[in-house]
Order: structure tokens, then C-alpha cells, then sequence
């Protein structure tokens, strides 16, 4: 039956009675059974609006609303690294200790590594980062090419890391999503141009999400290599301690600058000033130190096998939604980047037998009119349909969620041509709109 065929693609209307968000805000401090504490507003926010739920410390439920915005941030992620020729894998999280000691990072990460033993007592990590394996894994190819370089291999997945203070929620956790690419390039100044397109696309990234974001200088740690770059957002709860010069565009993490100094070791007149931030992504040029240690070499021009130079690029995944969280929103409410909003409109039917409930049908065809007309918002648009709740307290939740645009069924729907209470919650604006302008404005 061809009708009903067509009829499985339709999609249903979402509806907030139904939706998984569980707060569990009063819980946590009270019930014993909820570990950790309340460290910070993203942790709040995104608790209170049932977007996380403490599991163990530094672990966490991402609760539906929360994937579908990782989602939208993956695929932003996808689209810049593949914009400049990553290619998407993925490894184990299993890592054997083997390749970890043959870099001696078995025992320079102590007790930050997850270590386990399988069933014949062989040694292993939960993978915190993967240069190891993704350096092992080109040197088993022996037929690569210098006219297949540069190389550019990405991976979004979980990474382990027992964080000695696993806080703030999301921004540090013990298991968290990482963007982690690592290239591979002929030579030094190769690697080096490398090194540049991909800080580009990471500028680029914050840029589209609408997040300030500066690049600083910083240390190479156990990661080793001889260039490094932070992206860190500025906020107060920033771990980091950032010095950004006021007359040339000297930046840099205090670790990598003498401690206490205050001129800028760059332009020599200027003065630094300390601010903090959020470490949110870490590019670092690597030389041959793994492709070294595990023979990862391509045949040159010449035919000759070469080692290759290398480079490792961080993005924290999880670290970036909660940090958007923490600078753009307000005390009582989540204010999300546009394009990693789970939902980009919420509309509010009357309360049943309210004066206005006769324009309760309007919600619905609002839904339906949005889906038909606007292929960008089909599967984003939810109807609070607990019309028990008087539209206030159903605006209260919706501006908890930070839905991007709130449309209200009120008073102004009963004209004769209905219009429609829109607020925009990320600029506070409030307008009346007929149901033309608002398919205009979305
Ligand atoms: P930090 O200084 O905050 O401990 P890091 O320097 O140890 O971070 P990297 O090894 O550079 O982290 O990892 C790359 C990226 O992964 C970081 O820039 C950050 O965005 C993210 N990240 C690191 N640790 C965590 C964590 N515990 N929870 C969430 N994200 C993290
Ligand atoms: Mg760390
Ligand atoms: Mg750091
Ligand atoms: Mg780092």
C-alpha cells in the first residue's frame, strides 16, 4: 500500500510530555546515591535541564537532548577536518601496553592511564590518546607513497583519562569524547603547512559556532614535539592561566613564559595581562618522535623510505559543548551556539479551558507548517504539549532548554489574522508574527 508506504516517513510531532530530559538537580547533594557535587553553571544548567546525570566521578549519562547536540557538533567537526583532507577512522580503546612502553609513556603517564589486564594477564590502557596506535598502524602499511602525503587520519570517539580532580562536569571528565587527528607529512616544512591549515579549520570552527576563541603558545607535555597551539575560551572557571600581550599579538599559557613576568617577550614594550581559559583544543607539531620510535616511514621520489614527520590535533568534543554552555548562558538558563541547539524551536499551545484555548489547533498546524515549508527545521521542532502547565511555567522550562526561538499561542492568535508571540532567546528579543513572518524569520 503505497499510502501507508509514504506515510512512514512523516515525521512525528515531538512532543515535550514524551521527551527523556530528566532533571536532577535536587537530587544531587541530597541523595546519597548521586555522586559529586555542583562545581559550576554548565554542570547545573545541563543537570537541572536533563541533558546530563552523574554516573561515577568525571562519568556522565549524555541524555538524548545532549547526543543530538554532539551530533551537530560532530558534524561540524567532520565537515572542517575533512574540509582540509582528514579522513575519518577509528580505533580501539583497548590499547596493548606494548606499544606504550615502546614510547615509555607506560610509566610518564602513571596514574592517568586506566591500565587493566585481559584474561592471560597481558597488559592494557583505555585509550586517553592515540598517537601510539595511529603511528603503528602507518608504519604496518610499507607501500605508502610521498605522493599520498600529507595524511590526515581523524577519529571522534571516548577517551579515558583518570583525572586526579575530575570536575566541572563535562569541561573535565574521566571519560569524554576527543577529536584527535594526527598527519603525516614528507618533511618538516610540509608538516609545518599542515600544522597551519589545521589551526585554520579549528579557527574556523569556533568562528561558525560563534565562540570566541584565542590561540596561544603552549607547552608540548608529555605528548612531546617542539610547536604547540591551545584554543581556549576565556572564562573565570578556566584552569588555564592565559598572558596576552596589549601591544602585539604575543599569547601564550603562563607554562610556557618565565613565571611572574609581565613584558612581553616578543615585542619587548608591550605589557602582558593574565586572564583565564578554557582549554578547548591542542594542535602540536611532532617531528619523528613517534614515526621514530615506530618506524613509520613512506618511499620518497627516490624510492628511498623516509620517516615521516608528524603532528597531533586535540579537539574536546564534550569539553566544548559544556564550555559553550558555560560562556554564553545566563544564570537560569542554557544559552547554546545556534548550530548545536538539540531543538531550534519549542511552541507553546494555550492551558486547557484558558480564554485563548480555541486557538489551540493553531500549535499544531504551526508544527506541521514549519516541517512542510522549512526542510532545515524538520525534526526540530517540539510542541509543549502539558497544557495542564500555564504558559508561564512552560516559558520557564523552555528558557531553562534555551530553545533558540519560542513561538506562543496567546491572546494575538485570536485575531482575525493570528499572530504569534516569537522570543528569541539568545538576544532576549520578543515580537508578534502571522504565521507568513514566522516561516520568514525561521
Ligand atoms: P587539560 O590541560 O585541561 O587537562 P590536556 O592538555 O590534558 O587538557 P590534551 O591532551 O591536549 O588535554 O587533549 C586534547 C583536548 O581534549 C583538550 O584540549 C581538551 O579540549 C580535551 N580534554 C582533555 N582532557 C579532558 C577531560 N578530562 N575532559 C574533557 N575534555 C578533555
Ligand atoms: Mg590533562
Ligand atoms: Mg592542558
Ligand atoms: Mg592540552
Amino acid at each position: 500500500n503505497p499510502a501507508s508506504a509514504s506515510s512512514r516517513h512523516v515525521t512525528p510531532t515531538l512532543l515535550v510530555s514524551r521527551l527523556y530530559q530528566p532533571s536532577n538537580l535536587r537530587d544531587v547533594g541530597q541523595d546519597s546515591r548521586l555522586p559529586g557535587e555542583m562545581t559550576c553553571k554548565s554542570q547545573r544548567l545541563m543537570q537541572q535541564a536533563g541533558l546530563i546525570h552523574p554516573s561515577s566521578p568525571g562519568c556522565y549519562y549524555y541524555l538524548p537532548a545532549t547526543v543530538r547536540s554532539m551530533e551537530k557538533l560532530v558534524r561540524l567537526i567532520d565537515q572542517e577536518m575533512q574540509g582540509i583532507g582528514g579522513q575519518k577512522l577509528d580505533m580501539p580503546s583497548l590499547c596493548s601496553a606494548e606499544l606504550w612502553k615502546s614510547s615509555e609513556r607506560w610509566d610518564l603517564m602513571g596514574k592517568e592511564l586506566f591500565r587493566l589486564k585481559d584474561r592471560h594477564g597481558a597488559d592494557y590502557c583505555l585509550g586517553p590518546t592515540h598517537e601510539e596506535a595511529v603511528t603503528t598502524l602507518v608504519a604496518h602499511q610499507t607501500t605508502l607513497s610521498y605522493r599520498q602525503l600529507p595524511l590526515l587520519l581523524y577519529q571522534i570517539t571516548r577517551k579515558f583519562r583518570d583525572e586526579p580532580k575530575p570536575r566541572f562536569g563535562l569541561l573535565r571528565g574521566r571519560e569524554f569524547y576527543m577529536k584527535d587527528m594526527y598527519s603525516f607529512d614528507v618533511n618538516e616544512e610540509a608538516a609545518y603547512q599542515t600544522y597551519e591549515s589545521v589551526c585554520q579549520a579549528y579557527t574556523r570552527l569556533f568562528s561558525r559556532l560563534g565562540l570566541r576563541c584565542v590561540q596561544v603558545q603552549a607547552d608540548t607535555g608529555n605528548i612531546g614535539g617542539k610547536l604547540s597551539h591551545e584554543f581556549q575560551l576565556p572564562a573565570d572557571i578556566g584552569e588555564d592561566r592565559l598572558l596576552v600581550c596589549g601591544s602585539c599579538s604575543f599569547s601564550a599559557n603562563v607554562e610556557t613564559v618565565s613565571a611572574g613576568r609581565t613584558d612581553c617577550p616578543q615585542c619587548k614594550t608591550g605589557t602582558l595581562v593574565e586572564s583565564k581559559g578554557i582549554e578547548v583544543g591542542h594542535t602540536f607539531y611532532l617531528g619523528t618522535k613517534y614515526s621514530h620510535i615506530f618506524n613509520a616511514t613512506f618511499s620518497n621520489a627516490q624510492n628511498k623510505p623516509t620517516i615521516a614527520e608528524m603532528g597531533c590535533y586535540g579537539l574536546g568534543v564534550t569539553r566544548i559543548l559544556a564550555a559553550a554552555i558555560e560562556v554564553m548562558s545566563t544564570e537560569e538558563g542554557i544559552r547554546w551556539p545556534g548550530l548545536l541547539a538539540p531543538y531550534q524551536v519549542c511552541v507553546v499551545p494555550p492551558k486547557k479551558g484558558s480564554k485563548v484555548d480555541e486557538a489551540a489547533g493553531l500549535a499544531e498546524e504551526l508544527v506541521h507548517t514549519f516541517g512542510e515549508t522549512l526542510p532545515c527545521l524538520r525534526g526540530e521542532v517540539v510542541l509543549d504539549d502539558r497544557t495542564n502547565m500555564t504558559i508561564g511555567k512552560r516559558l520557564k522550562d523552555a528558557s531553562r532548554l534555551g530553545y533558540p526561538y519560542v513561538v506562543v499561542i496567546g491572546q494575538a492568535a485570536l485575531e482575525e489574522i493570528p499572530r504569534f508571540e516569537v522570543i528569541c532567546q539568545q538576544t532576549g528579543e520578543m515580537m508578534f508574527l502571522s504565521k507568513d513572518g514566522l516561516v520568514d524569520l525561521l
